[in-house]
């Protein structure tokens, strides 16, 4: 085709277009995380081991004894647009009970690094299989013992798109970022032992076989989990708005930070942040908390599907509810309730 220019227009290869596409996707290592610690949950693991090295750049490895993979889910997994998880769009509006539904984490993934998977079928004896993928290529696919269970591995992201390797940040930012994301899954998930190791050293693990309380005493230690007061809100608790309930831990005022990191917030099961939210934590806490301080915060909302948009952006971070204003009048009313059961307020501070 020729524009009145005589521009070609050109069809972009199949490589160029799956790599665009894998920038949307997969940002940084830990947005590859994400992808692989939200497949395994969504295999029904009891337990994910995350292990990686130089904050993930040098290597990822997400293990998992989830219900695996036979040779030929395999061969499909790595295809783009491939899922096992929705079969089209009449599922997507009746709500997805799994994390991951596009079917694009593992191409993606493999399109810009170089992914080894093994996985074997829960109910198969004997031989798994390991299928190497390479910037978008199945490279090879063999028999190989394993236990049951996936384990991927990603090596060298990005070493296809030297314009996304350069934009990453330093080992230690772009560690803090995976840790993040998994402590916003083991805390979500207190029955999965979630473990998280970086360059050798074991950074939590969690049970598998507790509360949410148990989750946050092996995610952030004694000192924070003693300083937890549960939060415990439905129904006619709730002012008027489009939350149902809200629950979960928050901490003593004076149990604290200077990041907002430990707000972990979660709508509909889904680690998300929203501002309507971290307003109404804020302002329940009002001047206890000094100015830039942050609470310890695993809350969880439950909303009708119809008032919130989770599939806003593929990474699904941030949701978007029609009515802010009342989100963060109930988030507000409900932590404030339960510090002030607890003592934990002081009557007529001033609220921020
Ligand atoms: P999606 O999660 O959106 O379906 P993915 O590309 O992440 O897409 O995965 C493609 C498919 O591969 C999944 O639908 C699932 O059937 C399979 N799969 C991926 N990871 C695992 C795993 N850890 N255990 C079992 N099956 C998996
Ligand atoms: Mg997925």
């Amino acid at each position: 085709t020729t524009t009145p220019e005589g521009t070609d227009i050109r069809q972009l290869d199949e490589d160029t277009v799956a790599r665009i596409a894998a920038g949307e996707v997969v940002e940084r290592p830990a947005s590859a995380v994400k992808e692989l610690l939200e497949n395994s949950l969504d295999a029904d693991a009891d337990s994910v081991d995350v292990t990686v090295e130089a904050g993930g750049t040098e290597l990822i490895r997400v293990a998992d004894d989830g219900y695996g993979m036979s040779e030929a889910d395999l061969r499909t997994a790595v295809r783009q647009h491939t899922t096992s998880k929705i079969a089209g769009l009449e599922d997507l509006e009746s709500g997805v009970a799994t994390l991951g539904f596009r079917g694009e984490a593992l191409h993606t993934i493999g399109s810009v690094s170089k992914l080894t998977i093994r996985s074997r079928p829960r109910e198969a004896d004997g031989a798994g299989t390991e299928l190497v993928y390479e910037g978008g290529d199945v490279v090879s696919v063999e028999p190989t013992g394993c236990p049951a269970g996936t384990v991927v591995e990603v090596t060298d992201l990005f070493y296809n798109t030297p314009a996304r390797r350069k934009f990453l940040k330093t080992t230690a930012t772009e560690f803090a970022h995976v840790n993040r994301v998994v402590t916003r899954y083991a805390l979500a998930n207190p029955d999965v032992a979630v473990s998280l190791t970086h360059d050798g050293r074991e950074v939590f693990a969690t049970t598998g076989q507790g509360d949410l309380q148990a989750a946050v005493l092996s995610v952030y230690g004694r000192e924070v989990a003693s300083a937890m007061i549960p939060v415990e809100a439905d129904g006619d608790e709730l002012p008027v708005g489009p939350l149902e309930s809200v629950s979960g831990l928050v901490s003593h005022p004076e149990t604290n930070r200077s990041s907002r990191e430990y707000l972990a917030t979660y709508v509909n099961g889904r680690a998300v942040s929203a501002d309507a939210v971290r307003e109404g934590i804020m302002g329940a806490y009002g001047t206890q908390l000094g100015g830039d301080r942050y609470p310890f915060v695993v809350l969880f909302l439950d909303v009708p599907g119809e008032a919130v948009d989770v599939n806003v952006h593929p990474r699904k971070r941030e949701v978007r509810f029609d009515d802010d204003d009342a989100v963060r009048r109930q988030v507000d009313a409900a932590v404030e309730s339960a510090l002030l059961e607890h003592g934990l307020l002081r009557s007529g501070a001033p609220r921020g």
